[in-house]
């Protein structure tokens, strides 16, 4: 079957570091178009707007929205409405309501629309969700510390309403809980701390729990530098289950059982391949979900501003 042609909008780090190579590596793909207000890409159609995209290349069957989540709805709405297969770099919206709305549009336009959450695709984490199907868990603890000057240099888009701040890698964390655990889980409770200037927090704590009363803390912090902290680690009445380096390495009380490299970015072209062969959407908005709950119930303190 001949690849599907497929367009990145929004031409920025995540589009370069892993879009771009990631579907250069699979032959279910091509690169075909780049939507970008500033950049271009050299070697495929390069427009300024969603628009004339869609209109000039009736033959790019998929879009893959890699813009930051305030633009995004509108977009990827757009994309919908023009009858190609839609998918959404993490967080999937800017509100839990727009990627409903998404997914209903995608419906009623018989399209696939697919939430990546690129970090479900670590190497260790259906391991994990393996090793703990059936076990009782005692208590979980979340810790996703990371360098914002490091990870996003001069993105202002972070520090906008809409932009979740540290919340943006947490969210990774959050898909990889929500993808491993077999209950629903939900915020009882959250501290967070926004630098003056900002509109988003740069740092958190959140306690969570489930139908059990599990108890489960995150500590999620975007000042960390030095060796930088992607962990989840959970107990349980068969042994401590340690998910670190953002879901590729698992260990158990201990003794490595997964460690592995990067593959995140490959799995989820590989999954859309199957999704789009099926006819299937993907849409799970449960990690935003509880990022929105924990700003409906956080305590809000004001800390020291932030300059890049
Ligand atoms: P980025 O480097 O700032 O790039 C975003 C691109 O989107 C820009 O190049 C910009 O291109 C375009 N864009 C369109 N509308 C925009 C708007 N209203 N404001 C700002 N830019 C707009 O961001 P990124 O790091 O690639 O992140 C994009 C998405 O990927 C986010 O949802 C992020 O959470 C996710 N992500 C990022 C990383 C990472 O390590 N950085 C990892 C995983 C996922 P033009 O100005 O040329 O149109």
């Amino acid at each position: 079957m001949a690849p599907h042609k497929v367009a990145l909008v929004g031409l920025g780090k995540i589009a370069h570091d892993q879009h771009i190579p990631a579907i250069a590596g699979n032959p279910d793909f091509e690169l075909a178009a780049v939507v970008s207000r500033n950049a271009t890409l050299e070697g495929v159609d390069c427009f300024t707007s969603l628009e004339a995209m869609l209109e000039a290349r009736p033959d790019i069957d998929v879009v893959s929205h890699c813009q930051p989540p305030q633009p995004r709805f509108a977009m990827a709405a757009t994309t919908i409405a023009a009858g190609r297969h839609t998918l959404l770099e993490k967080p999937p919206g800017a509100t839990v309501a727009e990627v409903e709305t998404l997914k209903g549009l995608a419906a009623d336009k018989g399209v696939v629309l697919m939430t990546t959450w690129h970090s479900r695709h670590a190497a260790a984490v259906e391991p994990a969700r393996q090793w703990l199907a059936g076990k009782r868990i005692a208590r979980i603890e979340i810790a996703w510390r990371e360098d914002v000057r490091r990870w996003h240099p001069g993105q202002a888009w972070i520090w906008e309403p809409g932009g979740l701040g540290v919340f943006d890698p947490v969210s990774n964390g959050l898909s990889i809980l929500t993808a491993i655990l077999p209950d629903p889980v939900h915020v009882t409770g959250a501290v967070l701390d926004f630098p003056e200037n900002c509109q988003t927090p740069i740092a958190g704590r959140v306690q969570f729990t489930d139908a059990h009363g599990t108890p489960i803390s995150g500590d999620f912090d975007w000042l960390q530098t030095g060796p930088q902290s992607w962990d989840i680690t959970v107990w349980t009445d068969g042994g401590q289950l340690a998910l670190s380096s953002g879901g590729a390495k698992m260990a158990v009380d201990g003794e490595i059982r997964v460690e592995a490299g990067d593959a995140e970015y490959p799995g989820i072209y590989e999954k859309a391949a199957g999704l789009l062969a099926d006819g299937q959407s993907d849409v799970d908005a449960a990690p935003l979900q509880l990022i929105a709950d924990a700003f409906l119930l956080g305590e809000r303190r004001i800390v020291a501003r932030f300059e890049d």
